[in-house]
């Protein structure tokens, strides 16, 4: 088939759940058989996202990405509402790759690296210690993960007494209604989240809620990252994630204590968009400063970077796709900050953030959270393989998938979700008027 015959015809998608978070794969069909673009949308997001675009790109040449992504990208928006746009821009470049015949990488202006590092998310549940955690992130370096995070939060300090201040009651409502999202790294956030009370305590920034922790809590969370370096030691980088939702200072005053743990980053310490509250943490902390994984295209990077954040963590299904991350990456060199790729999804988006980071200059690691699911690891084929922490970058056409195991598929189907693939034609007469001026 010529270039300019190519067309999509199709786009379908197929919800699953429990290895471990709610993913949503997208496939976007064309009038080849042989070609099928592989994409995803973000995490605990809405196949929506994805179906409502499908009118607006049936009948078009996939190989036009550009002209094809400004067409949708007025339809995309921050944290979840950026997976549409972006799962489709990632399933054109892998019909491009596929069509052409060359790796995703390639496309992208060709690689950096052969092999990607993998960084390993880590939590334990339930009332632990810095013992216990330690532990679990030594076996992670035991299976030859080079670089770590771990959750490190208020949660631990509910029921240690003179450990927090806080309005009264709001400790109470924080336990019980957002305990399931403080700790959902090993699930997905679930509906009930999004709705009454739930929703309210979700969804109340870091300044807001009056939560400070006290000179005995400051005590508590440092002795536990002291045992935890007492069990890894000073090797490996280790990064912190999921702190609480407390001010600004109070992330500065632990950040003080944690000068001399050698810290990678600490991770969203404020909503971000606040960027003044970023510059203040910046300006008074020497632990690196991370956020991004919720923010919708490059362009809105700019105002976080200058703030003075030293690690960016984007996801590539929250940016817009592989086009705004490679933006992101030139921004990062003028900017002099480093990307970790955020990517806490199925293994197309791992294959896609493999192939960007390959592209791209200044990136630590690419995220992983699934290292206890080996299903995981049998989505696709060829299977993914990992190998002492790193990820080899494929040189197999587009995304480097060949299909997906559709049996796994069916077996993790999310129960209160359409059947997988199934027909997309009510998407079909979608339209208003999209031009975004007059
Ligand atoms: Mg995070």
């Amino acid at each position: 088939m010529k270039a300019s015959e190519l067309k999509i015809t199709d786009v379908r998608v197929a919800d699953i759940d429990g290895l471990p978070k709610h993913m949503i794969l997208l496939k976007v069909y064309t009038n080849d058989p042989d070609i099928i673009g592989y994409g995803e949308v973000r995490d605990a997001s809405s196949a929506t996202y994805a179906k409502m675009l499908k009118s607006r790109i049936v009948g078009e040449n996939p190989l036009n990405v550009e002209k094809l992504f400004n067409r949708i990208k007025q339809f995309g928006g921050h944290s979840r509402q950026g997976g549409g746009v972006s799962g489709i821009e990632v399933a054109l470049f892998d019909i491009i790759g596929k069509f052409y015949k060359i790796p995703v990488y390639q496309l992208l202006g060709g690689k950096y690296r052969d092999k990607v590092r993998i960084y390993c998310d880590t939590d334990v549940d339930g009332k632990h210690t810095g013992t216990d955690m330690g532990k679990a992130l030594k076996k992670r370096m035991d299976d030859g993960f080079t670089f770590l995070k771990m959750d490190l939060g208020i949660e631990l300090l509910y029921d240690e007494p003179g450990t927090l201040n806080a309005p009264v009651g709001m400790l109470e409502d924080m336990q019980k209604y957002s305990m399931k999202a403080i700790c959902h790294q090993s699930g997905s956030i679930d509906k009930s989240l999004m709705f009454g009370k739930n929703y309210d305590i979700f969804t109340i920034p870091h300044y807001a809620t009056g939560i400070h922790i006290t000179e005995k809590g400051l005590d508590y969370l440092e002795n536990y990252v002291k045992q935890v370096r007492d069990v890894i030691g000073y090797e490996v980088p280790l990064a912190i994630d999921h702190f609480g939702h407390v001010s600004i200072e109070d992330a500065i005053r632990f950040a003080k204590r944690l000068e001399k743990y050698n810290i990678a980053w600490m991770e969203d310490l404020a909503p971000w968009h606040m960027t003044n509250h970023l510059k203040k943490f910046a300006e008074n902390s020497c632990v690196p400063l991370c956020t991004g994984e919720d923010i919708y295209l490059a362009e809105n990077f700019e105002p976080v970077l200058s703030a003075g954040v030293n690690v960016v963590h984007p996801d590539l299904l929250t940016i817009g796709g592989l086009q705004e991350m490679k933006k992101l990456g030139h921004l990062c060199e003028k900017y002099g900050s480093a990307l970790a790729i955020h990517m806490a999804e199925s293994p197309i988006a791992f294959m896609a953030a493999i192939h960007c980071a390959a592209s791209l200059k200044n990136v630590l690691a690419v995220e992983f959270h699934s290292v206890d699911h080996p299903e995981w690891f049998n989505l696709i084929n060829p299977a993914i393989k990992l190998e002492n922490g790193f990820m080899t970058v494929p040189d197999a056409p587009g995304l480097g998938i060949e299909s997906l195991n559709e049996k796994l598929v069916e077996k993790f189907k999310k129960a209160d979700c359409d059947e997988p693939w199934k027909d997309t034609s009510e998407w079909d007469n979608e339209w208003a008027n999209d031009r975004e001026w007059s």
